[in-house]
């Protein structure tokens, strides 16, 4: 019977059915960050056991670190703290540990593809949201809370809910101007943020079967702001020719026996779906958020929408969002102020996504405005390396933005970057709920990197097409 990628691969990792009406999911990949495994250890230890998988394993830093120094111990006692705990654990448990000492950190959704351990036809988990980005592999990649994360820890596997499947097509070319980020933020915006509560997203059409491996990702990255427990895209030659040669890809004869599985793996084309979705990319605009989650977002030549336009059950949350936000309805997008402006982040903080703001900073026309603070912040170490050797450091800093180390940074501002008071910040990165920027008060917009330049070069929210001649 023809079946979709989940299906196989979930089938295909099923240990037993649990009583529970669950299935036992082997884990073919766990990751680990700092913030979400101390007590998943503690619990290990507290219960004598071991890792199961340790070759399985692997661990990174990323939620915690200072971008502007790498100098320990940490002036913060608790990420310090935290640090400590993970340098232990990785040591006790012989877990690899991609660390700043050895420039090999960065975020843990970054690090997994870079490294070639997110691989087609897994199963991946780690106690982050946005693990749904290794999902770009066609591999069924899942966030974990701390008592999962021990479960894993300790058997490998984990309890797990078969889903529905929602197979989003995205067909034609998209306009100038307009990125992966903005699809997946159109795509939120016309399903809502439960949309896809107790589905798998999969991502294809024309469109999707074009992007790069950088691109999928960004979109699989924010399957969870959808509602989806994970996101994915069918495995093809755009798959294979980035996962070749890298680091734990496999290799020689390996190399071809992975490919055969990996062709086997793809949804077939008699697959049922729950549901399919089918857009047009060409209707698809810069989007920008102006509420409180990812979908209360509108094109860049949109107005804050009025109350009366939502579902009944949404319109609470739509007054909350005018109301922390200061926006009216009616009240255009484009032309609001912005204090900080943030380029980074396990959805946007790739090579590529840092090469498309170069082609429009680099001549020296654009500055950031003096009120305006910019950081320009590596997704990984590995992309902090190759911006410094294409000069590209040089090309933000010259341009007036900062240019750090790499780590989660502002996104979720667990380490010093932080917005301050009622700051608005015009971000690149994947959530925009009340607070997540590190003040309590502070006010996120996301868009696409190019969009964040445009505000950060004109101080305002600004449509990147006209700021820079894009089309
Ligand atoms: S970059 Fe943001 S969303 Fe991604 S792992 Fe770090 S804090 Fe989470």
């Amino acid at each position: 019977m023809a079946q979709t990628l989940y299906e196989k691969v979930f089938d295909q990792h099923v240990v037993r059915q649990l009583p529970s009406g669950q299935a036992q999911l082997l884990m073919g990949l766990h990751l680990l960050h700092e913030v979400t495994s101390p007590q998943a250890f503690a619990m290990i230890r507290e219960r004598k056991l071991k890792v199961m998988f340790p070759e399985r394993t692997f661990a990174t830093v990323d939620h915690i670190v200072p971008t502007h120094t790498k100098l320990r111990p940490y002036q913060d006692a608790m990420a310090e703290a935290m640090m400590q705990s993970l340098e232990k654990s990785v040591k006790e448990f012989g877990i690899r540990f991609f660390s700043p000492a050895a420039n090999e950190n960065g975020v843990v959704h970054i690090i997994g593809p870079e490294r070639g351990l997110t691989q087609p036809g897994m199963t991946i988990c780690c106690g982050d949201s946005h693990t749904a980005t290794h999902g770009a592999f066609g591999a069924l990649a899942f966030g974990i809370g701390t008592s999962q994360i021990r479960d894993v820890l300790a058997t490998q596997t984990l309890a797990m809910e078969k889903l529905k499947v929602r197979r989003i097509e995205v067909d034609g070319k998209l306009r100038p101007g307009v990125y992966a980020k903005d699809v997946i933020l159109y795509v939120i915006q016309k399903l809502g943020v439960n949309g896809g509560v107790g589905y798998a997203y999969e991502y294809a059409g024309d469109l999707v079967g074009r992007m790069t491996m950088d691109e999928r990702m960004t979109i699989c990255n924010m399957s969870i702001e959808g509602g989806a427990r994970c996101g994915y895209v069918n495995p093809d030659q755009t798959t294979y020719d980035y996962l070749k040669g890298r680091e734990y890809a496999p290799r020689g004869a390996a190399w071809e026996r992975a490919v055969a599985y990996w062709e086997s793996i793809k949804s077939d084309s008699g697959a049922r779906y729950d549901d399919v979705i089918k857009l047009r990319a060409e209707e698809i605009p810069p989007v920008v958020t102006w509420g409180i989650t990812p979908a209360q977002s509108v094109a860049i030549d949109g107005v804050i929408p009025a109350v009366e336009g939502f579902a009944a059950d949404e319109r609470e949350s739509v007054k909350e969002a005018y109301a922390y936000m200061d926006f009216r309805p009616g009240q255009p997008i484009a032309g609001t102020k912005i204090d900080v402006a943030f380029i980074g982040s396990c959805t946007n903080g790739r090579l590529s996504d840092f090469a498309e703001v170069v082609k429009v900073l680099q001549g020296g026309k654009h500055r950031v405005r003096p009120n305006v603070r910019a950081l320009v912040v590596p997704g990984s170490e590995q992309v902090r390396q190759d911006m410094i050797a294409r000069g590209w450091d040089k090309v933000f800093t010259e341009a007036g933005f900062l240019f750090r180390e790499a780590g989660c940074s502002m996104c979720l501002a667990m380490n010093p970057d932080k917005l301050q008071g009622r700051e608005v910040c015009a971000s690149s990165s994947n959530r925009n709920f009340k607070g997540r920027q590190g003040s309590p008060q502070g006010r996120t917009l996301l868009m696409s990197p190019i969009m964040v330049a445009a505000a950060a070069v004109t101080g305002q929210v600004a449509d990147a097409r006209e700021v820079f001649g894009i089309g």
